[in-house]
């Protein structure tokens, strides 16, 4: 029996993934049968918290105890099993319930989804939820006609990420090992040695995304007031188990690990730059048709093209040196993009970079020689040509000695920051470090 739940958090505070917690804790007659899954959906929907980030569990009749998950007040285990002849309406009632105590219904953006039910709706609804916009009102018919039990609260628009996390078969996937504070600490500051995140960062083979060395921080903990004390991500969940002892400071209270799409790039589409439209992740293929420029706030742009069409790429000021990469292109470069793609006016804003092919950078040695006299010319102005003062004789612009010069940049990948990245962007270092994950297929 899966629980599906989204929305149940606000900006002021709670976390999908504590009631995720909360739901374990309930269901003790009951055996899990898989890690907890919290599946990332589409990172450009304006209407998200923080992560637009859903969680499922699954309950049954355990028959072999397998791998040690988490601690919720007792250590929990996932067992392997079948599903259980449990009462789903028993499920259910209890699951509302928690929903119902924890939701931050005070907030109007807050619109908690949870289902119930014992199988997975086909996996075409992760795929449209995670790459682009997908209707409440398809969710219900498809809820109603399956006979899930289910209950939206207030816009329940919650209903959306909960049946598309439920419908999730991972094919790339990774794990998140999440730990929890007490609840007198939740809104205040949290006490996470810097050092021993670097100890982690340097020690933990496949974990990933753990600390900034641009910025020189942490990048396991949130700044939101929830009840998340941190989060460390990575391709295995034995080895994400020695993050509890390595961090010092303040001492969680439970802790839990999610398997998660987070690092893979399931949203990312890769298509022309004719077909890319607002609140969707795209990958594409053009040659850089501008000079990067810098606008107020240090936000970098330029323009890129394809056969089928122009569009502006950006790197944001949080990009921080990713965006002195950027100024390094030039009008001829050949470059692969992924990004979330946004309105007025159209724009790409990176995410990760291919230079695939660096054009000549041709630069001004000297003027010409005049043709008659053999003497350096004259400019007559930018653009404008050269005279030679003596014969009075007239050159082309192009006729300047030029040579090529040597390019700051090199063909290869680039992404952003730590700090700047989505959950779902596939770090340039998956690609190394996690290559043994298997594969699974429900
Ligand atoms: P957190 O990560 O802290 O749990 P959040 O960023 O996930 O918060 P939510 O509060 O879950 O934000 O809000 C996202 C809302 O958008 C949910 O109601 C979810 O169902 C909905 N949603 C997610 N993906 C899509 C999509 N592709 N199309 C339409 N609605 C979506």
């Amino acid at each position: 029996m899966f629980i599906a739940i989204d929305d149940t958090d606000s900006k002021e505070g709670m976390c999908t993934t504590f009631l995720a917690t909360e739901l374990i804790r309930e269901f003790t007659d009951h055996s899990l049968l898989d890690y907890p899954r919290l599946v990332r959906l589409n990172p450009n929907i304006p209407w998200k918290t923080r992560g637009n980030g859903a969680v499922v569990i699954t309950l049954g009749k355990g028959k072999k105890q397998k791998d040690h998950i988490g601690n919720v007040e007792r250590d929990i285990f996932i067992y392997s099993g079948e599903q259980s002849d449990k009462k789903k309406e028993d499920v259910f009632k209890r699951a509302k319930g928690i929903v119902e105590r924890w939701s931050e219904f005070d907030s109007e953006r807050t619109d908690p989804g949870l289902i119930v039910g014992d199988k997975r709706p086909p996996d075409s609804f992760y795929h449209e939820a995670v790459k682009s916009i997908v209707e409440l009102d398809r969710v219900k018919q498809h809820l109603k006609k399956e006979n899930y039990l289910f209950k939206g609260y207030q816009g329940e628009r919650g209903l959306i990420g909960a049946l598309a996390a439920l419908s999730w078969r991972p094919q790339d996937f990774t794990y998140e090992l999440l730990t929890y504070r007490r609840k007198d600490d939740w809104g205040r500051p949290r006490d996470i040695p810097k050092k021993d995140v670097m100890e982690l960062d340097r020690k933990l083979q496949k974990a990933f995304d753990s600390y900034d060395h641009e910025e020189e921080e942490q990048s396991i903990a949130p700044n939101s007031p929830c009840p998340v004390l941190y989060g460390v991500r990575g391709g295995d969940p034995d080895e994400l188990k020695e993050a509890i002892d390595m961090i010092g400071g303040e001492r969680p209270q439970r802790w839990m690990t999610f398997l998660t799409n987070q690092g893979t790039d399931d949203h990312i589409q890769e298509m022309s730059i004719s077909k890319t439209e607002p609140w969707i992740s795209a990958k594409v293929k053009g040659i850089v048709r501008s000079e990067p420029y810098t606008i107020k706030g240090g936000h970098v742009f330029f323009k890129m093209e394809d056969k089928t069409g122009k569009i502006t790429a950006a790197a944001y000021e949080p990009t921080k040196s990713f965006r002195e990469i950027v100024k390094k292109l030039m009008p001829g470069d050949k470059v692969e993009l992924w990004g979330g793609i946004r309105d007025e006016p159209k724009t790409l804003n990176i995410e990760k970079m291919r230079v695939i092919k660096l054009t000549e950078k041709i630069v001004k040695v000297s003027n010409p020689e005049c043709s008659e006299c053999g003497k350096k010319m004259s400019s007559m102005g930018t653009d404008a040509g050269y005279r030679c003062k003596r014969c009075r004789t007239k050159a082309d612009e192009d006729q300047a000695v030029r040579k090529e010069a040597e390019r700051e940049l090199r063909e290869g990948l680039y992404e952003v920051p730590v700090s700047a990245r989505r959950h779902l962007s596939k770090p340039l270092i998956r690609d190394n470090i996690c290559r043994s994950t298997s594969r699974r297929s429900s």
